[in-house]
């Protein structure tokens, strides 16, 4: 059973700007899974027409077996959401935040009292349960927004950027809980600027850029595939091409630099000892990018 299942969702927005075009996606039940991809790709939009808040031009899709079309209040009830911009209301306090929405689900006062409590333990803000929201920090209101889109008890909860801006503390503390919310089942899709927080969560992952997407994969075969690392290298002495050295592919950046592709199984070593038999010294090295960055680097070399 899928609990996201897309078939060629295309969506073109007013302005004639095409942001989908004709994306796929199966997630499965009981999956925690990262949707990939730089600003501007379409994220946001994907999230925004499961959630039924943006209108798809074509296409269709399933949450956890409703379709979207023909069964929309199945559908809304299958799923939460936290979005990336806090939109509760700032003057409730945060019990009421997430009360108000059990009541948007039409769930019995009483049921909707202990989902309430529930929710907030979990993501532990109970003992804030009666400070306007407002009041509480970056990492406390995202917490906040997770609650409330777990208080009706969706099997899948969709959360974009779940943890930005939140410091590194408060941010694994929250992928514990993530954590411990999709081992009791509920299925997880997130996007993320943060491939640590993707790598460690996550077991499948998608791309999707300029509207497109590529298959899913699982991440750790996926991580392992690709892994190269680029490096700049500052040379002793001034070199007027990029020697050759088996197993590394080097790239002449000016005379006193070199930049170097090391596949990750490698290691650096052999590059050493090859460019000194060349009578080549490097005098220090330092990554060329962080690895998101080298991360979309090696996919794009890949393709
Ligand atoms: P992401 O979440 O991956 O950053 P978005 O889905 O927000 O990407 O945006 C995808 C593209 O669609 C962007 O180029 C964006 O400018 C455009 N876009 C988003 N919303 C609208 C809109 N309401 N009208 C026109 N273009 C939009």
């Amino acid at each position: 059973m899928n609990a996201l299942l897309i078939k060629n969702l295309r969506k073109t927005y007013k302005n004639g700007f095409t942001a989908l075009r004709g994306v796929d996606l199966d997630v499965e039940e009981g999956d925690f899974f990262a949707l990939l991809g730089p600003n501007g790709a379409g994220k946001s939009t994907l999230i925004g027409i499961v959630s039924s808040l943006v209108t798809k031009s074509s296409g269709r899709v399933e949450v956890c077996g409703y379709d979207l079309d023909r069964e929309p209040a199945l559908a809304k009830r299958s799923l939460g959401v936290a979005p990336q911009e806090f939109n509760f209301n700032q003057f409730e306090t945060v019990g009421s935040v997430v009360m108000n929405q059990a009541g948007f689900y039409g769930m019995p006062r009483k049921l909707a009292k202990q989902r309430t409590e529930y929710c907030l333990r979990q993501v532990e803000l109970w003992d804030r349960r009666d400070t306007v929201s407002r009041r509480l920090s970056g990492g406390m209101k995202r917490r906040l927004m997770i609650a409330r889109a777990l208080v009706h008890a969706p099997r899948l909860l969709i959360l974009d950027e779940p943890t930005a801006g939140v410091d590194i503390e408060i941010r694994h503390a929250m992928w514990d809980m993530l954590r411990e919310v999709n081992r009791q089942g509920v299925t997880i899709i997130l996007t993320t600027h943060y491939l640590e927080e993707a790598e460690t969560l996550c077991r499948n992952i998608a791309f999707i850029d300029n509207g497109g997407i590529n298959p899913k994969q699982d991440m750790h075969q996926f991580l392992h595939s690709i892994e190269v690392e680029h490096f700049v290298l500052d040379l002793a002495a001034p070199l007027a091409q990029a020697p050759a050295v088996e197993g590394y592919r080097l790239e002449w950046l000016n005379e006193l630099q070199l930049a170097a592709a090391v596949p990750r199984d490698t290691g650096l070593n052999g590059l050493f000892v090859g460019l000194h038999a060349l009578g080549i010294e490097v005098s220090s090295l330092r990554n060329k990018t962080n690895r998101l960055e080298q991360l979309f680097l090696n996919r794009l070399e890949i393709e």
